[in-house]
C-alpha cells in the first residue's frame, strides 16, 4: 500500500467512528521542546524532572551500562550534558508511551507480554547496532515502538484484531498478510502513520514502516529497518518454544549479512536477556522467566542428564528388583520343597512317614494296574524292642531306630521307598519287584539288620527284625490298598509267631 492508501484507510476508520490514540501529553511537551530551532536543554530537563517517577527511570537507564558512562549521572541536566538531547528525548518517549499504552487485560490482549516483547526487541536492536557499529540515538525507541501498530489496532478495533490473531495462528501466515486481507492495513503501516501524526521523526517512523521488508525501504532507512527485523528475531528467541531453530536461523543470517562469528552471536543473544532483565525492571514490566539462552541450554541439558540418569537408575532398580524377586522365588521353591520333605519325612530317622507311605502305595497300585506290572511290599518290626528301651533307655532306643533306618536305606535301590510305619515298625515298597525278588530282598534285609551293631555305652547292641511281605502280581487288576497292607502285616505277625528274626511271605488274596 502507498502512503496515501494508508492515510485514506485511516481516515476511513476515523469516519467509521474508530478512536485512535492521541499522544501522551508529556510526550507532546518533550517533542515540542526538542523540535525548536534551538532545543532548550533546560526546558527538556524541566519537563522530565517534573515527573519524579520518569526521572528515576531515566537516571536508571542512563546509568544502566547501555551508554558506558565513566561517572554515574545523578540528575537529568547532568544526563543531558553527557548523553545529549536526542538520547534523553528518546528514553523519555519510550517510558512515556510504554506507560500510557497499557490497557485493561480483560480485552483479551496481554499488554505485559506485548511490552516484554517490545522491550526485549529494543534491547536487542541497541546491542546489535552496537555490535555492527551502527549505533544511532533512535535505535532503542524505534524498536520499542516498532509493533505499536498492533496495540493501536487492537485498541481501535478489538474484535476484528482478535480475528486477525486467530487466523494468523490458524493459517500460519505472517501478521502483515492476514492484516492486509482482513483489515486493509498492516500493523507496521498503522504504527508508522500514528507515530508520524504524533510528530515523531521519519528516522523512527520509516524503519517501522519497512521493518518486515527492509529492501523496499528508502535507502537511508534500509539498514535501520533491517536492524529492526533482526532485533525482532533476536527477541523472539526468548518468547518462542522453538528457540533452538530460531537461534540457528539467526546465526546464519548474522554470519552472512554482518560476518559475525558464532561466538559473537551467542554472546549477543545472551546479553539481550541479561540487559533486558534490567531494562524491564525500569519499565516496571514483569520479566517472566526470561533468562540467557546459554542458561536455557544448560538447564535443558541438565534436565536431559537428570532424565537419562533417572532412566538408568530406573533400569538398575528394575534389574535389582527382578534379581531380588528371582532370589526370593528360588528361596521360596527351596523352602517349599523342604516343607514338603518335612511333611512327608519322619523327624527321627529321615525316612518317609506313614502318610507318604500311604500315598506311595496308592501310586504303585495305579501304576501296576495301568502298565500291568508288579510290585512288592515289606513290613518289618524290631524284635523285643521294649527290652532295648528298658535296658539302655529311650534315647539309646532312638539310636537303634536311626541305625536301622540307615542300614535299610543303604540296602534298597533308589526307586524303592522306605518308610517308618509306626514306632519301631517299618515298611518298604519295592516297585517292579516280583515274588522271587521280594524273597531275596526280604532275606537280605533281615540279615543286614541282624549283622548291624549299634554302639551304646561302649558296648555293641544288636537287634533283629521280623519281616512280612507280599507281592502284587502283574495280572492282579483292581486291588484294595488295605488288603495289600494287611497281607504284609499278617505275614509280619506270622514271623513273630514263628519265633522272630525271620521272613514270612504271604500271597495276596485277590
Ligand atoms: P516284639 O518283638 O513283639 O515286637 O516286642 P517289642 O518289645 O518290640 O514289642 P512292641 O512292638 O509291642 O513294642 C514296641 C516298643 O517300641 C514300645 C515303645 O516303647 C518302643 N518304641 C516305639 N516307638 C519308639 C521310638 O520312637 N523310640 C524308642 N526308643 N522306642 C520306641
Ligand atoms: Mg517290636
Ligand atoms: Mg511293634
Amino acid at each position: 500500500m502507498t502512503a496515501t492508501d494508508v492515510q485514506n484507510r485511516i481516515d476511513q476508520m476515523i469516519a467509521d467512528g474508530v478512536k485512535l490514540p492521541s499522544p501522551p501529553a508529556i510526550a507532546v511537551r518533550i517533542l515540542n521542546a526538542v523540535q525548536q530551532e534551538e532545543p532548550s536543554l533546560n526546558e527538556l530537563a524541566k519537563i522530565i524532572s517534573s515527573d519524579p517517577a520518569l526521572t528515576a527511570k531515566m537516571l536508571r537507564v542512563a546509568n544502566s551500562g547501555f551508554y558506558a558512562l565513566k561517572y554515574k549521572v545523578t540528575s537529568i541536566s547532568k544526563a543531558l550534558t553527557v548523553l545529549g538531547v536526542n538520547i534523553l528525548k528518546n528514553i523519555a518517549l519510550s517510558f512515556v508511551i510504554a506507560q500510557e499504552m497499557r490497557g485493561p487485560v480483560d480485552q483479551g490482549f496481554d499488554f505485559d507480554y506485548f511490552w516484554r516483547r517490545s522491550v526485549t526487541a529494543a534491547v536487542a536492536a541497541e546491542l546489535l547496532a552496537e555490535q555492527i557499529d551502527r549505533r544511532s540515538d533512535d535505535t532503542f525507541v524505534t524498536a520499542l515502538l516498532s509493533d505499536i501498530g498492533v496495540l493501536i489496532l487492537h485498541q481501535a478495533i478489538p474484535e476484528e484484531y482478535m480475528r486477525v490473531i486467530a487466523e494468523k495462528k490458524l493459517c500460519g501466515e505472517s501478521a502483515s498478510i492476514v492484516e492486509t486481507r482482513l483489515l486493509g492495513i498492516t500493523h507496521s503501516e498503522m504504527g508508522a502513520a500514528i507515530l508520524e501524526r504524533w510528530d515523531l521523526p521519519a528516522s523512527i517512523c520509516q524503519p517501522i514502516l519497512y521493518q518486515h521488508s527492509p529492501q523496499q525501504a528508502p535507502e537511508q532507512y534500509q539498514e535501520s529497518a533491517e536492524i529492526l527485523q533482526i532485533a525482532d528475531h533476536l527477541s523472539s528467541i526468548y518468547h518462542d518454544p522453538n528457540c533452538g531453530e530460531k537461534v540457528r536461523r539467526l546465526q546464519q543470517q548474522l554470519t552472512n549479512r554482518f560476518e559475525l562469528s558464532d561466538e559473537q552471536i551467542l554472546q549477543l543473544v545472551d546479553s539481550v536477556a541479561n540487559r533486558s532483565l534490567d531494562i524491564l525492571a525500569t519499565f516496571e514490566i514483569d520479566p517472566g522467566d526470561l533468562k540467557p539462552y546459554s542458561q536455557m541450554l544448560q538447564e535443558a541439558n541438565e534436565e536431559l542428564g537428570r532424565l537419562n540418569l533417572s532412566y538408568e537408575q530406573l533400569v538398575m532398580e528394575l534389574k535389582g528388583a527382578k534379581e531380588e524377586t528371582d532370589r526370593l522365588a528360588a528361596e521360596l521353591r527351596e523352602a517349599n520343597s523342604k516343607l514338603r520333605e518335612l511333611v512327608f519325612r519322619d523327624g527321627l530317622t529321615g525316612l518317609y512317614n506313614h502318610r507318604y507311605f500311604q500315598e506311595m502305595v496308592d501310586r504303585e497300585i495305579d501304576r501296576a494296574e495301568r502298565y500291568r506290572t508288579t510290585f512288592s511290599l515289606i513290613m518289618f518290626d524290631i524284635d523285643f524292642f521294649k527290652k532295648v528301651n528298658d535296658t539302655h533307655g529311650h534315647p539309646n532306643g532312638d539310636l537303634v531306630l536311626m541305625n536301622i533306618a540307615h542300614v535299610v536305606q543303604n540296602a534298597v535301590r533308589p526307586s524303592d521307598i522306605v518308610a517308618r510305619y509306626g514306632g519301631e515298625e517299618f515298611a518298604v515298597i519295592l516297585p517292579e519287584t516280583d515274588e522271587s525278588g521280594l524273597k531275596i530282598f526280604a532275606e537280605r534285609l533281615r540279615r543286614s539288620v541282624e549283622r548291624m551293631a549299634t554302639l551304646i555305652d561302649r558296648k555293641e547292641i544288636q537287634v533283629t527284625i521280623s519281616v512280612g511281605g507280599t507281592c502284587y502280581p502283574a495280572s492282579a487288576g483292581k486291588t484294595d490298598k488295605k488288603k495289600i497292607i494287611d497281607t504284609a502285616d499278617h505275614a509280619l505277625y506270622a514271623s513273630k509267631n514263628a519265633g522272630r528274626n525271620c521272613v514270612t511271605l504271604l500271597p495276596l488274596k485277590l
